[in-house]
């Protein structure tokens, strides 16, 4: 047996069929304006993935997070991009999206949902949320339609519920499961205000992601 002609049996072209072809792929939505990306994305990402079986994380982020955007200056979406591919860093079933980025204007899950259904019309699609966000959905543009659209994966966050062990719920009417995640306590916002205020991220987002940061000059302003 040569490196170059594997050890193989001979293909039919039935057997030469992936056996999953026939099923339908299954890819998990991880939509978020990723302001900066942190651990707990990528173990929530992972843990999901790991979990459900799903044959990818796709990460959407948010052009407008049109819910926060009153709040404060958001950074720029290309940035938040780099961002999130530079957390990936080619990790196997993770998969960076810019679809809202070219859909443009406010970022609406149902909008990017009826977009990639009509683009992948064979594959299934889960929505990852966070306590936080799974409490608000009724809240999300056309939700009515996003609930009978989509089944939810609710993860559980620290300091989002009474017994953090317990997860997240998803309101009534929603379709959704939870999903059991090593509870991992950081946040945006914390990175943000650690940066602004010259306090290390080291570890608590991946060193090309902070990298971007320090080159960008981002969050050197409280705000
Ligand atoms: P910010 O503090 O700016 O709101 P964030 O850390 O909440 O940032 P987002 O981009 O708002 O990050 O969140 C994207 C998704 O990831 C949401 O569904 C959110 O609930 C989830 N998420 C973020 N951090 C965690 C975490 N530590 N544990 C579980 N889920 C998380
Ligand atoms: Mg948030």
């Amino acid at each position: 047996m040569s490196l170059e002609e594997p050890d193989r049996p001979p293909q039919t072209a039935s057997s030469a069929a992936p056996a999953q072809s026939q099923q339908p792929r299954r890819i998990g939505l991880f939509g978020g304006t990723f302001d900066p990306p942190h651990i707990g994305h990528l173990i929530v990402a992972e843990a999901v993935r790991d979990t459900l079986h799903l044959d990818e994380i796709r990460w959407i982020v948010a052009n407008d997070p049109w819910q926060k955007t009153s709040d404060r200056r958001i950074s720029d979406a290309d940035v938040r991009l780099a961002m999130v591919r530079a957390a990936l860093d080619g990790a196997p079933g993770m998969e960076a999206s810019d679809v809202e980025i070219r859909l443009g204007g406010a970022s609406y899950s149902i909008v990017t949902l009826e977009h990639l259904r009509s683009a992948e019309p064979d594959t299934e699609w889960l929505l990852i949320v966070g306590a936080d966000a799974a409490s608000g959905l009724d809240t999300w543009h056309r939700a009515d339609e996003l609930a009978d659209m989509v089944e939810v994966v609710v993860v559980n966050r620290p300091g989002e519920c009474d017994d953090n062990d317990a997860g997240g719920t998803a309101p009534p009417g929603w379709r959704w499961q939870p999903v059991e995640v090593p509870a991992i306590g950081v946040s945006s916002t914390d990175l943000r205000r650690r940066v602004a205020t010259g306090r290390s991220i080291r570890f608590l987002t991946p060193a090309a992601v902070a990298d971007i940061i320090d080159t960008e000059q981002l969050y050197r302003q409280p705000r």
